[in-house]
């Protein structure tokens, strides 16, 4: 029998662990995973009020499916959000949270810095259906304000952005959109929603690749967008229905029980990256160190402003690629992959992997100089860390050459 409900609202580490599941009559302790495509009806009749609305039954797993919708219902309400709905990666919640809202003739601006398939859909799909598209600086309000001179009907930010982790604005942005008849989409990747709540300031439309912390452990796909029920339901659903953006249940299901440590896994995620950070700004051969809560951060007021830790990213910059890749290929507990948000630390050299195709005068005006590596924090002893980046480093202002990467562990 169900338990009576909680005095709300709970906290979100109780919500992390226990919101959004729906126990079988079998009362089992752990969220099941329903491992189907399809549901069953009592009678022809049960059939044709499923698909009238009278009835409320499952109907097909793209449509709908009992653990990704337990997944969803945790997400709403950690967000803080009326509804969310599950996508099978980050980048089906990006592409069909703007192509469900976008419509030939329509405008949007996005801030430049972008994960680069957001940036791709921008830049490059969004303007072949007849959708005009501007970049502005992110965290420029006067670029933001000259975009916003002509009629605009979305606007797709992140922040902190990918890899140099600058900050938008959120309530300067939202309040500018919202004058010129703009929803707000934020990709909230980076921050993670307990570090950061979008909706507080503003924003429509939130975000995400599950991919990444949300999972926490690197095994699987997912992403999520989250908004009012009324845009869900009537503008989102609609187009993720049918174009097929459903999570696999299996999926849904690993990030369903990575949420519930997620509580711990940010905050101790974060608190190394801060003592890497720290520990970086020391160091002779590390020309620039970017983390939001560091003092020395052109943002850091902003970003304690709209945020509550600084994250589980840091991004520094050696002085050429030479040196990143010799700084690279000399650690030995952190992995070389372009990935983020694993309990594993992860280190990636932007100009040659994730932002090698957006070209060199881009990566200009994004601050990624050819010295730049973003790294992921994660789980290890942050002592163990700290000497590898210090060995590493050492081992890269060196003259030698480093030494083939040995199997490590
Ligand atoms: C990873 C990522 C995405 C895309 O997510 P996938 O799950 O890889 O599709 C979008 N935005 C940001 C900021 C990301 O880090």
């Amino acid at each position: 029998m169900a338990k009576p409900a909680a005095p709300h609202p709970l906290r979100p580490a109780t919500q992390l662990v226990r919101s959004g599941q729906m126990r079988t009559n079998l009362d089992e302790t752990s969220e099941a995973l329903f491992l189907t495509s399809g549901f069953v009806y009592d009678s022809a009749l049960q059939a044709e009020q499923t698909f009238t609305g009278e009835a409320e039954h499952f109907q097909y797993s793209r449509f709908g499916n009992p653990t990704v919708q337990m997944l969803e219902a945790r997400l709403a309400m950690l967000e803080g959000a009326e509804a969310c709905r599950a996508t099978g990666t980050g980048m089906a919640a990006v592409s069909s949270a703007m192509l469900s809202h976008l419509k030939a003739g329509d405008r949007v601006v996005a801030s430049r810095a972008l994960f680069g398939s957001c940036h791709w859909i921008v830049s490059t799909l969004l303007p072949r259906y007849g959708i005009q598209t501007e970049f502005v600086d992110g965290g420029d309000l006067n670029q933001w304000e000259a975009a916003f001179r002509r009629p605009c009907q979305l606007v797709l930010l992140e922040t902190p952005s990918n890899p140099m982790l600058e900050l938008v604005d959120l309530k300067a942005v939202c309040d500018l959109a919202h004058k010129a008849g703009a929803i707000v989409v934020v990709d909230n990747v980076f921050a993670t929603p307990l570090l950061q709540k979008p909706m507080k300031f503003g924003a429509d439309v939130v975000v995400y690749s599950a991919t990444k912390h949300f999972d926490g452990q690197g095994r699987v796909m997912g992403g999520a967008v989250l908004g009012s029920r009324k845009w869900i339901e009537e503008v989102l659903q609609p187009f993720t229905r049918n174009t097929g953006t459903a999570i696999s249940p299996f999926n849904a299901w690993v990030i369903l029980k990575g949420l519930e440590t997620l509580h711990l896994r940010v905050p101790a995620m974060s608190r190394s990256a801060a003592a890497i950070a720290q520990m970086l700004e020391e160091r002779s051969e590390v020309v620039q160190v970017c983390y939001p809560y560091l003092a020395s951060h052109p943002q850091y007021e902003l970003a304690k402003k709209q945020m509550s830790g600084g994250g589980t990213l840091v991004s520094f910059s050696l002085k050429g690629k030479a040196e990143a890749f010799r700084f690279l290929d000399a650690l030995r507990v952190i992995d070389i992959s372009n990935n983020l948000g694993d309990a594993k630390s992860l280190i990636t050299h932007p100009a040659t992997t994730t932002h090698s195709k957006v070209g060199p005068e881009e990566r200009a005006r994004l601050g990624i100089s050819d010295g730049a590596v973003r790294l992921s924090v994660g789980l290890e002893d942050v002592e163990d860390l700290v000497e590898d980046i210090a060995a590493a480093l050492d081992a890269a202002s060196g003259d030698n050459p480093a030494p083939v990467r040995p199997q490590h562990g």
